[in-house]
Order: C-alpha cells, then sequence, then structure tokens
C-alpha cells in the first residue's frame, strides 16, 4: 500500500508519469483513506468507488500503450457537491437535490477529466454554499482534521477536510464570499479564489451569480497552479468569462518577491485579534527580508463589506433558487433549509418594489465604491497582505444559532468578492494547535503574481508538513 499522506500532485504526477505508481493501486489507497475516515469527519457525501477505479484503469491503459496523458493524469481529486457531474448524485447539500443526478458536467469537470484525473467523491458543503462553518449541510457538519469538536471552515468544508486529511489530492469549492478561503485558513490548506470571470460557473449550481467564483485547494502552492492551469479560460458557454489568454502559471513561480510593492490594508489590522495579528506581521516580515517592500495602504470601505454583501447576495439568492419549484428539479420547497429559507426572504424583501431603492440599489452603489478601493490601491502596490479570518477555527455549534456572528467570520473576505479580485490564501502558522491563513489580494487576473508571493513565503516556512493527527 502507498502512503499517500506525504504526497503533493507535483511529485504524484512524476510518479504515475514515470510508472513508478500505477494509477489503480493508488487510488485504491485513496479510496481506501476516504472511507475509512469519512466516518470520523463526513468530508464526503458521496464516495464514487466505481467510477474512480474505472478512470484510473483507463488512465493506466493510456498508460501502457504511451498514450499521451492530460496534465493532472492519475491525480485523486474530491468535488463540492455543488458542480454538476454526470451521472453522479449532485446534491448541493440540500434534501432539496437529495435524489438529482444531472445529465451533464459542468465545463470544469469536464476540463478535469480531459486533464485525466480520477473523482474520488463528491464533498459535503452548506446547503447551496450557504455558510462559513460546514454546519447548514442538511448532511450533517464536517468536522476540522486539526480538532473534530472544530468547524473546518465553509461553505466548501467537506473540501477543505478531505484534503488536508489526504483523501484525495485536490479538491473544488465555490468563493462567493469566503467559501474556499475560510476553510482553507482553517485547515492549513492553499485555497484560490480567482478572478471573476477567470474560470467558467457553467453547470456549478448558482448561489449569487455575480460574485461565484470557482477555486480550489491543494496542499501547496505548486499544486495550486498546476489545477488553475486545467481550470482557467474562455467558456463560451459562460458570458461572464474573460477571452484573455491563460498563462502557465507555474511558469516563474520561483521567481521570488524582490522589488515587489506589498500593502497592508490598514482597515484589516485595526482590532485584530492580537495572536493574528502577530502571525500575520511575522508572515509580511518574511517576504520583506525576501526583497519585498512593505507600506500601510487604505481600502476606507471595508467597514460596509459585509453589509453590502448580506444585501446583493441574498437578493440574487432568492432569484437562483426560485427554480427549485418541486417540478423541474428534486422535491418540493418544503425541504429547504433556515438558512435558505432567510436569505430567500431576506433577498426577496431587498429587491421588493419600495425597499429596491433602500436596499439593493443602495448597495450596488457601495460595491462600486468598494471595487474603486481596490483599484486605488493598486495604483500604489502590486499586492496585498492581510488576515483570512478574524477568529481561529471556532468550535462546532458555537455560532450557528446567532446568523449575524456567522456572516461577521466572512468580514476579511466578501470585499474580494464584490471587487471580483483574485485571493489565495495561504497557510502561516498555528496558533494553539490551530491553522491559521492569510490572504494575497491582487488586482484583476493577478493569479500569477499571487502564486509568486505565495510560493516564495512558502518555501521559508512549509506549513503543509505539518499535518492534523488522524492516522495512517
Ligand atoms: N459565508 C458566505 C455566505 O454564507 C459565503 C459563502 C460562499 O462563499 N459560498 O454567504
Amino acid at each position: 500500500m502507498i502512503d499517500t499522506t506525504a504526497l503533493t500532485i507535483q511529485e504524484t504526477c512524476s510518479l504515475i508519469a514515470s510508472k513508478q505508481i500505477k494509477t489503480v493501486e493508488l487510488t485504491h489507497s485513496f479510496l481506501d483513506r476516504a472511507k475509512k475516515l469519512n466516518s470520523k469527519l463526513n468530508a464526503f457525501i458521496t464516495i464514487c468507488e466505481e467510477i474512480a477505479l474505472k478512470q484510473a484503469e483507463k488512465i493506466d491503459d493510456l498508460i501502457s500503450d504511451n498514450q499521451s496523458l492530460g496534465p493532472l493524469a492519475g491525480i485523486p481529486v474530491g468535488i463540492k457537491d455543488l458542480y454538476l457531474t454526470k451521472g453522479i448524485k449532485t446534491t448541493a447539500g440540500s434534501k432539496v437535490l437529495e435524489n438529482y443526478i444531472p445529465v451533464y458536467d459542468s465545463t470544469s469537470i469536464a476540463r478535469l477529466k480531459e486533464a485525466n484525473v480520477v473523482i474520488i467523491g463528491k464533498t459535503n458543503l452548506d446547503a447551496w454554499g450557504h455558510g462559513s462553518s460546514g454546519e447548514n449541510s442538511d448532511f450533517g457538519p464536517t468536522k476540522n482534521p486539526y480538532d473534530l469538536t472544530r468547524v473546518p471552515g465553509g461553505s466548501s468544508s467537506g473540501s477543505a477536510a478531505a484534503v488536508v486529511s489526504d483523501m484525495c489530492l485536490a479538491a473544488f469549492g465555490t468563493d462567493t464570499g469566503s467559501s474556499v478561503r475560510l476553510p482553507a485558513a482553517f485547515c492549513n490548506l492553499v485555497g484560490l479564489k480567482p478572478t471573476y470571470g477567470r474560470v467558467s460557473r457553467y453547470g456549478v449550481i448558482a448561489m449569487a451569480s455575480s460574485l461565484d467564483s470557482i477555486g480550489h485547494f491543494t496542499k501547496t502552492v505548486y499544486d495550486n497552479a498546476l489545477v488553475l492551469n486545467v481550470t482557467a479560460g474562455y467558456d463560451p458557454r459562460d458570458s461572464t468569462t474573460s477571452q484573455d489568454k491563460v498563462s502557465d502559471y507555474t511558469k516563474d513561480i520561483q521567481k521570488g518577491v524582490n522589488g515587489l510593492k506589498i500593502g497592508l490594508p490598514r482597515e484589516y489590522f485595526k482590532d485584530l485579534d492580537k495572536d493574528i495579528k502577530k502571525i500575520t506581521m511575522d508572515a509580511v516580515k518574511k517576504l520583506e527580508n525576501a526583497g519585498a517592500s512593505i507600506q500601510e495602504v487604505s481600502l476606507p470601505h471595508t467597514q460596509y463589506a459585509v453589509a453590502t454583501y448580506y444585501i446583493i447576495q441574498p437578493s440574487e439568492v432568492s432569484s437562483n433558487l426560485a427554480r427549485y419549484d418541486g417540478i423541474r428539479f428534486g422535491f418540493a420547497r418544503d425541504k429547504f433549509g433556515q438558512e435558505a429559507k432567510r436569505r430567500i426572504i431576506l433577498g426577496t424583501f431587498t429587491l421588493s418594489s419600495g425597499y429596491y431603492d433602500a436596499y439593493y440599489l443602495k448597495a450596488m452603489k457601495v460595491r462600486r465604491l468598494i471595487k474603486e478601493d481596490f483599484n486605488n490601491v493598486f495604483k500604489k502596490v502590486d499586492i496585498l497582505i492581510c488576515p483570512t479570518s478574524p477568529s481561529l477555527p471556532f468550535k462546532l455549534g458555537e455560532k450557528v444559532n446567532n446568523p449575524l456572528q456567522m456572516y461577521l467570520s466572512d468580514i476579511f473576505v466578501v470585499s474580494q468578492n464584490l471587487a471580483g479580485v483574485p485571493s489565495l490564501s495561504v497557510p502561516c502558522g498555528f496558533i494553539r494547535n490551530l491553522p491559521v491563513g492569510m490572504q494575497i489580494v491582487g488586482p484583476h487576473f493577478s493569479e500569477k503574481l499571487l502564486y509568486q508571493a505565495g510560493y516564495t513565503y512558502e518555501q521559508e516556512t512549509k506549513w503543509y508538513e505539518r499535518k492534523p493527527k488522524m492516522g495512517n
């Protein structure tokens, strides 16, 4: 049996291509681990054993026939159960879609299949992507592998738990306002929220269409870039995708940060927990020592971001969820959980005649100001660094009955969705044995730069080597 716990995508690709391991063997190891740990973590809603083994056999056949392989050949991946997967149940974490089997693949899934990945299973999430902790899933909460009494972050909770506990080597999430970055921070992973329009949303169940970003989790920065190479790019089926050329995100990743101008947005550090502040500033110091220059900057409308997000997002949710009427897909509306109902009601209110101007329209105006804050700041600096979360991974049950408290977990991560800019959360250490993440934020389409900065920092620190104690 292969020890899967120390592998990265980069290493595994070369082991497979050089025929040192067989894909079927590797897939068995990951499936066994996923089945064993899932009872503890509840990371997967569906484990696709048969499909995974079939995909693996096909890759081994390609290899023995000396056929060309896709760039992620044999890499085991987990897919948030919000992505349509042809022939595989797709629930969105909700009982409404408990029996729904899509008839086509989302664009990302089609691209991953072309790249020859192996799909291990569909991962757990807050129903419809609504949440920051994983506790809103109708299929039970996911646990944080570093401490089973704590949340892994949400809404892509299962994807993060699956990668960090070595059930797969990459997993897919969606980030509408936190959902890749927060779980990445809580689970010691690298998580990318790409620029809005960089990765196709086609075939991913829509939460809030003007904010939804299709991102992914990996253990290392290099692995993350390898995956973006496959998913990024124009899609005629998503008219919001950019036609701009996609770069090879791994190229120049080792270029370093010499001469790079890094901004620290004052608003994100004010009143910040002092341990989180210290750990973030230690990380900044490392980048400064590597040749970057540091300056304080301001994003003056930051204080309005959560309120703005929690008007625009439910407005779009109320419209997107209207199609689940029990006639076309899945079960009827009475299966919606509390949080989905709350958002439908809120969104219907903010869009309703007489209130539209006071809420939705006003929020859209503030959104523009938030976007301009980023435009202005990126005239002065190349990237920003700030914490991903204001707190450590919290206890299961701690915030679930207080929606406002839960929404405030997103205080550092929603502005980037409102502005459409990319952000990479990278591990930056541990406080009381719990992982902490920091965000590297850049202008639109600056993913390459984010990877360069993240990679430089990671080489110094290698936090990904500190694994949760899940046993073998
Ligand atoms: N936590 C945020 C919310 O509940 C964002 C969720 C997401 O990014 N899917 O709306």
